[in-house]
């Protein structure tokens, strides 16, 4: 939620990419030196990134890794197709996005009863995060259904780690699955596209190119609360691009950054929230089939 910002990790990109250039130099003339063996790719590229994540942030809980853990294994990369355009809606699911229609979202202001239009763009046929006008959610609330978003990072990419193509999608408000430009794009683990944030790195990562779209399609088993007690937690399972990166994983709770996420009882329904991060994020075909997930029929 908290949102690190640019600059000190632009600075720690750009030393790296500049040691980088000069390893790369280096590499180089050392091959044309015989006596002394170059640096094998595989051994490169297992040397730790520093500067990228946390070493003093909480340890989650019954998990070796701390959140935004810096030595956390970063997910292998695995190659998709292009899209191959929208995915069509089926009969029983609700538009919340066609391509024009913004009546579906609000901007939530400081109360729940307080609500504004949208400020993003909608032109294209595409939604497109207008930095500063704040996150949208949607004006209908809803409990566990399976969510179908397209989205695409901003082209020519700027910036990295966290402050590159970062938004997320946020089931009942507050579970935040974390769209960011992972395409050759290093940050934490638990902070890629396809990451339950701070929690759950995604298994892999199959990010597209900028400019390109991503398909995430979830499947959200909402948490149950009796008062103020948890009595099950909320599961999530997603595809990106229809490769499955996270399955049934138990949320923990709700979004935080650098912090072990909790708990906090809310109602059976929440809005869908689409993360203003700074960066013109562009979204496409969002779709909603409420569920009962847990119930017999
Ligand atoms: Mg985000």
């Amino acid at each position: 939620m908290v949102r690190p910002r640019l600059s000190p990790y632009g600075f720690t990109f750009c030393l790296l990419g500049s040691l980088c250039l000069v390893g790369g130099f280096q590499s180089s003339t050392l091959a044309e030196d015989e006596k002394k063996p170059e640096t094998p790719p595989a051994a490169a590229a297992a040397k730790p990134i520093t500067g990228i994540g946390y070493v003093d942030s909480p340890l989650l809980p019954g998990s070796p890794w701390r959140v935004h853990d810096r030595n956390r294994p970063r997910p292998r990369v695995v190659a998709v197709a292009t899209d191959s355009g929208p995915v069509p809606a089926p009969s029983d699911a609700i538009v919340l996005f066609d391509g024009t229609d913004l009546s579906h979202w609000v901007k939530p202001g400081k109360s729940p009863s307080e609500l504004f239009p949208a400020g993003w763009k909608a032109e294209n046929g595409y939604l497109e995060v207008v930095p500063s006008a704040g996150d949208i959610q949607t004006v209908d609330t809803f409990g566990d259904c399976q969510l179908h978003l397209e989205w695409s990072a901003p082209t020519p990419p700027e910036g990295s780690s966290q402050g590159r193509g970062n938004s997320g999608v946020f089931l009942m408000g507050r579970y935040e699955i974390q769209i960011l430009d992972s395409f050759a794009n290093v940050t934490y683990a638990d902070g890629q596209a396809g990451a339950i944030y701070g929690q759950y790195p995604p298994l892999v990562n199959v990010t597209r190119p900028p400019g390109q779209w991503n398909v995430f399609d979830l499947f959200f088993e909402s948490p149950r609360f009796e008062g103020e007690k948890l009595t099950r937690p909320g599961y999530v399972t997603l595809l990106h691009n229809g490769v499955l990166v996270q399955y049934h994983r138990e949320l923990l709770g709700a979004v935080a950054h650098k912090d072990v996420a909790k708990y906090v009882p809310h109602p059976p329904a929440g809005p869908i929230s689409l993360q203003d991060h700074g960066n013109p994020t562009r979204f496409r075909n969002i779709w909603v089939r409420p569920l009962e997930l847990g119930r017999n029929p």
